[in-house]
């Protein structure tokens, strides 16, 4: 095996569940990532994130679907048969080893030969930036310096997966920003599979070229980022990226409609609906039209690159719209915004 040739497997989940006792921790999660793509696994704190990540990797067994790696079932696999890398938010590395025997352990364990060990370990603290540490014991090493290791050890043994579990959170935000990058770099290189776990939607965004969004144990939606943030597939997934707008109202006819006779094109069923727009689509403009709202600005605020605005058009709560630093805003005075349709997502409202 060679560190250069692998290449990222196909992830399929089909119908995965797990229950610990009445808690259902995973509920029915389908899921297929595309070999060498990398995903966040978004959701809030004990939504299920690590007890999926721990299914995958075969720590714990599911009551109910199956994990297929390139259509292989893996119910018959061990763990440490499965072809999958782990990093952890706590490194668990061997305090008493050095950088290098750390990185070097799953080599030796495979039994591979003294040589080619080196070389691998060699290239991947390197690919790290670890190499003048590489005979420090890791009880001695920063949190970042850590993780890179662990990072290491993972990649080294050329996994077709890899699974990230908050690797980042304990780490300041400079340093997490940093490793970030490093990590996109590395799988991008290996051409793994990747599946990212984070609670942090801003992380998620930055780090990831698609969100998987978990929520109460369900898959919530799985989407390219930018489809994710620009259109979410439901109203629980717009709500968890914050300081999105909602505008409740009625479709019908291909129509979504407001009380004051705002509309816009939808391809959503007849019923009660929402538009989701996120602050920085809508434009301040002179005068009203059927695709604009108007209202009193409650507030303005200067936040660097734009202002943060917020205007009341009576939807029960106010509008936040970024317009540019300039823009004549008067608080208290009437503003009329448009909300381009291009921007506009309607959805079924939840009651
Ligand atoms: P997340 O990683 O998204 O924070 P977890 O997968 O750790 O969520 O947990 C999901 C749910 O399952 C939580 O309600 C948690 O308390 C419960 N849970 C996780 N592991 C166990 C366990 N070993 N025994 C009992 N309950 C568990
Ligand atoms: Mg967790």
């Amino acid at each position: 095996m060679n560190a250069g040739t692998a290449v990222g497997a196909e992830l399929t989940l089909d119908g995965l569940t797990k229950n610990f006792r009445a808690v259902a921790a995973v509920s029915d999660v389908s899921l297929r990532l595309a070999p060498g793509s990398f995903t966040a696994l978004l959701g809030p704190s004990g939504c299920g994130k690590s007890t999926l990540l721990a299914l995958i990797a075969g720590l714990l067994a599911p009551d109910g679907g199956r994990v297929l790696l390139d259509s292989h079932s893996q119910r018959a696999v061990a763990a440490e048969r499965r072809p999958v890398g782990l990093v952890f938010q706590k490194p668990l590395l061997f305090p008493h080893l050095s950088v290098e025997a750390n990185v070097a352990f799953g080599l030796r364990m495979r039994r591979a030969r003294r040589s080619e060990i080196r070389t691998r370990v060699h290239e991947m603290l390197e690919r790290v930036q670890l190499t003048p540490l590489a005979t420090r014991r890791v009880g001695q090493l920063s949190g970042g310096q850590e993780q890179r290791v662990a990072l290491a050890r993972a990649l080294v043994l050329a996994p077709r997966l890899l699974l990230l579990d908050e690797p980042f959170s304990q780490l300041d935000a400079t340093l997490r920003s940093q490793m970030r990058r490093l990590v996109r770099e590395l799988t991008r290189e290996a051409g793994v599979t990747t599946l990212f776990v984070t609670h942090d939607q801003a992380e998620a965004l930055e780090v990831a070229d698609d969100i998987a969004l978990m929520l109460h144990g369900h898959l919530a939606g799985h989407a390219p980022a930018e489809v994710f943030y620009r259109r979410p597939p439901s109203l629980a997934a717009a709500r968890f990226f914050e300081a999105i707008n909602e505008i409740p109202g009625v479709v019908a006819a291909g129509c979504f409609r407001t009380p004051a006779g705002f509309q816009t094109p939808t391809a959503q069923p007849d019923g009660a609906g929402v538009l989701v727009i996120r602050p920085e689509a809508i434009q301040l403009v002179g005068r009203a039209g059927p695709d604009t709202v108007t209202g009193r600005a409650c507030s303005a605020r200067f936040a660097g690159t734009h202002l943060v605005v917020e205007v009341d058009v009576g939807s029960g709560h106010p509008l936040t719209a970024h317009l540019p630093v300039g823009s004549p805003v008067e608080v208290g005075g009437l503003l009329t915004v448009r909300l381009p349709s291009a921007a506009c997502t309607v959805l079924a409202s939840s009651r």
